[in-house]
């Protein structure tokens, strides 16, 4: 059911304003020992902490084995936008899941926000947490009967999303770039990889083992549990859980096939005057839009603003560079290009569905990945449903349905694709502007 991955180089955190600003945090050791658990989970990201978290609170025996340090991958670069919302509106959920599994999936949508800082407070985990709202800007009039049509369908599932428009909007966002957004006030932004460094050590706390610059090669069925191998190192459980989303590798076959992973780039400005900083975003918002290749921003809580969009190269080189550019002139023209300073990327992970995926392909082994650029509250939603299903709760009673590992269409050119997508898109969001 698996074999080796490649040789694997592992690293610290990437240079990002995140890892710069992060509360103070030692990374764990290298796994050189055997060690038996319940449960072995793979990946230290949001999925992977908020299930040792869940576990090790349960009293559950848990061994967190990450390549490179406790939110290296997305979890630990991302915007840390918690946009409690899915990509499509209710009724074309429930046409995809159904009337069981698709009014699950819309709750779990519209509890993440909640769930994400009532997590952060109830375990007081430093992190910067401020939940006052996500706008989300029309970028052309045809987009604003999206963002009615997904207004409509997700308030009538409980949603506290409502619209804001005009001279409000404006100042609001601190741009008169959109003239119509919606708002959602459970909505709001965190210190993302403080988020990850405090989950990880409160799951410490509780009992939880985790290994830093560990890469998983192999996992092999052992009598009724699972083998799971490190460079210098081992451990038997009974459950061994995939939380790797954008950085899925070939150790589970099949897993890699599943999702694409999209590059997502972003950029710091410099400290902003206090006038600036004021200016923009006054009451905390966060911010995105309805592009195909979206824009997003936020403050930090000091004196910056953070820009991303979609982009090519985790590095954000040269056309990421531009767009970031473009967008940031676009939206916040009082800002200048040379007003960036910093740039990173980082993976995440999208389905065919543009939903959430958990598997269960054998007995002891589950994996759950593809938020599709909403990670930041639906991933920390997955960990908790990894660790119900651990605990007893049965596959058929779980929030998620368990689905079967079925390849992204034409996985194999996803590269190529995406390139191809981004561009097409870009070009179609202009004319949108100039004509919709
Ligand atoms: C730049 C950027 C901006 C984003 N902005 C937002 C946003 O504002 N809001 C939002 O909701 N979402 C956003 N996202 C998406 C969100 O960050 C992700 O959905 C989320 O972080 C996924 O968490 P995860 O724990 O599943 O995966 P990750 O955080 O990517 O963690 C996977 C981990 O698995 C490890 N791993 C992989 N293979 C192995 C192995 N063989 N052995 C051991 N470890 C392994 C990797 O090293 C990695 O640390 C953004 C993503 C990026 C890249």
């Amino acid at each position: 059911m698996s074999h080796s991955s490649a040789a694997h180089n592992t690293f610290s955190q990437v240079p990002s304003y995140w890892s710069q600003t992060a509360v103070d945090y030692t990374a764990p050791e290298a796994l050189t020992e055997s060690l038996k658990a319940d449960v072995t989970i793979i990946g230290a990201g949001f999925t992977g902490l908020r299930a040792a978290y869940e576990l090790s609170k349960r009293n559950i025996s848990v061994v967190v084995l990450e390549s490179n340090e406790p939110g290296w991958g997305a979890s630990g670069r991302t915007g840390g936008q918690v946009n409690p919302l899915a990509h499509a509106a209710p009724s074309k959920i429930i046409e995809q899941l159904g009337e069981v599994y698709g009014p699950r999936m819309l709750e779990s949508y519209v509890n993440s926000g909640n769930e994400l800082f009532n997590l952060i407070a109830d375990n007081q985990l430093d992190c910067d947490a401020v939940q006052n709202g996500w706008l989300r800007g029309a970028h052309c009039q045809s987009a604003i009967k999206q963002l009615q049509e997904m207004h409509s369908g997700w308030s009538e599932y409980g949603l506290d999303i409502s619209f804001v428009e005009g001279k409000e909007l404006h100042q609001l966002s601190g741009s008169t770039h959109y003239d119509v957004a919606t708002q959602v006030a459970s909505g709001g932004c965190i210190q993302p990889l403080s988020f990850c460094r405090e989950l990880a050590r409160v799951s410490a706390q509780q009992g939880a083992q985790i290994f830093a610059h560990s890469p998983v090669q192999s996992v092999k069925p052992e009598g009724s549990d699972w083998h799971v191998k490190t460079a210098n190192g081992q451990v038997t459980s009974q459950w061994v859980l995939f939380c790797t989303n954008g950085y899925t590798d070939n150790t589970l076959q099949g897993l890699k096939q599943t999702i694409v992973p999209l590059i997502s780039v972003q950029a710091v400005t410099r400290p902003l005057s206090a006038d600036e900083y004021r200016s923009i975003l006054p009451s905390g918002h966060t911010l995105s839009d309805t592009r195909r290749v979206i824009y997003y921003a936020r403050k930090d809580n000091r004196d910056r603003l953070l820009f991303g969009s979609l982009g090519m190269s985790e590095a954000c080189n040269g056309a990421d560079k531009s767009r970031l550019h473009q967008g940031l002139k676009k939206v916040f023209p009082q800002l200048k290009p040379e007003d960036l300073s910093l740039y990173w990327g980082g993976k995440l992970g999208f389905t065919a569905d543009v939903l959430p995926h958990l598997h269960e392909p054998a007995p002891g082994i589950l994996a759950g990945l593809g938020y599709n650029g909403r990670g930041v509250a639906m991933a920390s939603v997955m960990g908790r449903i990894l660790a119900q299903r651990v605990s007893g709760t049965k596959a058929e009673d779980l929030a998620i349905a368990t689905t079967r590992l079925s390849p992204f269409p034409f996985h194999a050119l996803h590269k190529v694709g995406t390139y191809g997508a981004i561009k097409c898109y870009e070009m179609r969001d202009a004319l949108d502007v100039k004509f919709f």
